[in-house]
């Protein structure tokens, strides 16, 4: 098997949700004692989440870039990182590593265009709903994507940072996402992506009426698929 490079931390809520997927999918494919050979770098998110809120994505893009140099100079034979937010920064990983960069927004816009759906509902952190880096990958796919409005998005984010990140799973913040699920449904999405690797700690397919994409479980199965070659 090959060994994956994790950059994780990001929060280690979903980070240890990757760990735990990419290992029973082995599991499951591979049989006996098998699991996954894994490097995993987990940031202290609070450093980060400054960085992504004082706009410092060069400090942020540098890091990101380091780590997955010591990933792959410690054996990591693809890098694989566990946020939908920080693929703003895919560029400067792909280009200062020599192995895969498994990106997470074309392993799921793969799956959504096998099931034949266009029309997708995005859910993530500000940064993924309202900036190019995320929705352009997707289009590129010939996806269309519809995010919610402004206040909607506003709650979305505010209860990823303040809830989920922490470990956080609150009633009222699930319907809310119940609630704005079902717009983005009204205004015509035919399916809805679960655009933050926590979002799944809280929401999944009984919570709308549409079938739902969850990016940590889509990143993770791809990892371990491309570790058992
Ligand atoms: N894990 C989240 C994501 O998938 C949000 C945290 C972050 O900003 O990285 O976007």
């Amino acid at each position: 098997m090959q060994t994956i490079g994790l950059i994780g931390g990001m929060s280690w809520e979903s980070t240890a949700l990757y760990y735990k997927l990419i290992n029973e999918r082995v599991r499951d494919r591979m049989g006996k004692l098998h699991s996954a050979p894994l490097l995993i770098y987990s940031y202290d998110f609070e450093v980060i989440k400054q960085m992504q809120y004082a706009g410092r994505w060069s400090e942020a893009a540098a890091s990101l870039a380091e780590v997955a140099r010591r990933l792959e100079g410690a054996g990591a034979r693809a890098i694989v990182l566990c946020t939908n937010t920080m693929h703003k920064l895919a560029p400067d990983i792909i280009s200062s590593v020599t192995v895969p960069f498994i990106h997470l927004g074309d392993a799921t816009a793969q799956r959504i265009r096998a099931k034949g759906y266009r029309r997708v509902g995005l859910l993530g952190t500000k940064f993924t709903m309202e900036e190019d880096f995320y929705i352009d990958r997707l289009r590129a796919h010939d996806l269309d994507v519809l995010v919610p409005p402004t206040e909607a998005r506003a709650d979305v984010n505010r209860i990823i940072y303040e809830e989920l990140c922490l470990g956080i799973v609150a009633d009222p913040s699930r319907r809310r996402y119940q609630d704005v699920m079902a717009a983005l449904v009204a205004a015509g999405a035919e399916c809805i992506i679960l655009g933050c690797t926590e979002i799944t700690m809280m929401v999944g397919p009984d919570d709308t009426t549409v079938e739902t994409f969850d990016t940590t479980a889509i990143h993770a199965e791809t990892a371990a698929d491309f570790a058992m070659g």
